[in-house]
């Protein structure tokens, strides 16, 4: 069984200096438990000086996104090519890169594809929007999404993706992230069944008992034990908790206290 993944995406927040001061205090907070594997997703600007000054025995970069060519002239654009040897992990098909910037699943399925031919590890962000919810389209939005990400994928190349549920109509705005409405832990259960029983027609068994897949919406240090304790769930993904060093760190020992207290996490 793998470790429990807490990966926090701080989206366009924290600047070099506070990046920099914020790692220094996470560093003194986190101890490194060998049941969870932590992750910070912090702005491209800062990766590359917060790989010289990061714990690695505490924890790891992922990037927040990147274009799907390796090299040429796409201006503004990072590739997965340049963040090899800086990062472990990317985010691929956040809602935000989705519904702000228009990515479609074209562009998603060729992410993960560019993600995994230089290396490192995809988390594969899908979920629901509020309209889609109303209108019963869950499952069938679930579906294509995982479907469509994980087209070309060969199973050998599985053992290093990892999906994340992200409901739409559960992210919140950064700061209000105690008070947004999350999903509860039926809905993030049933999710994430249907998305391990999608990879299981897939890839097999085996490969849906070994992929992670992590809860992320609201996530908070009050609500993260009743993600983590269920048996579907094998992470998170917090944007506004993962932005302090002390709500980030709360959400690493809930982790490890349900990796205790249940099968889970025994690497
Ligand atoms: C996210 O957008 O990846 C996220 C999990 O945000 P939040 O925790 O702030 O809802």
């Amino acid at each position: 069984m793998s470790k429990i993944l807490i990966v926090g995406n701080w989206k366009m927040n924290l600047n070099t200096h506070q990046a920099s001061l914020y790692l220094h205090k996470l560093d003194g907070m986190l101890k490194a438990y060998r049941d969870v594997e932590v992750v910070i997703c912090p702005s491209t600007l800062v990766l590359q000086s917060l790989s010289l000054q990061v714990n690695h025995r505490k924890m790891k970069l992922g990037a927040q996104n990147c274009y799907w060519r390796d090299d040429g002239p796409y201006t503004g654009e990072v590739s997965a090519t340049m963040l090899h040897g800086v990062v472990d992990y990317v985010l691929v098909g956040h809602s935000e890169r989705r519904h702000i910037f228009g990515e479609r699943e074209p562009d998603i399925r060729a992410k993960v594809q560019a993600v995994l031919r230089n290396g490192l590890r995809p988390i594969l962000c899908v979920g629901e929007t509020a309209q889609e919810k109303a209108d019963g389209e869950t499952e069938h939005v679930l579906h294509e999404q995982v479907v469509s990400g994980l087209a070309n994928v060969t199973s050998e190349e599985m053992e290093r993706v990892t999906v994340a549920y992200e409901p739409v109509w559960a992210i919140s705005h950064g700061t209000d992230f105690a008070r947004h409405v999350s999903a509860t832990p039926e809905q993030a259960d049933a999710a994430a069944k249907l998305i391990r029983r999608q990879i299981k027609s897939l890839y097999g068994a085996e490969a849906a008992d070994k992929i992670r897949i992590l809860y992320g919406a609201s996530v908070s240090p009050e609500n993260a034990g009743s993600y983590l304790g269920l048996p579907s769930i094998n992470g998170l993904l917090a944007g506004g908790a993962s932005l302090q060093a002390d709500t980030f760190t709360a959400l690493v020992t809930a982790a490890h206290q349900s990796a205790k207290s249940t099968e889970k996490g025994a690497t």
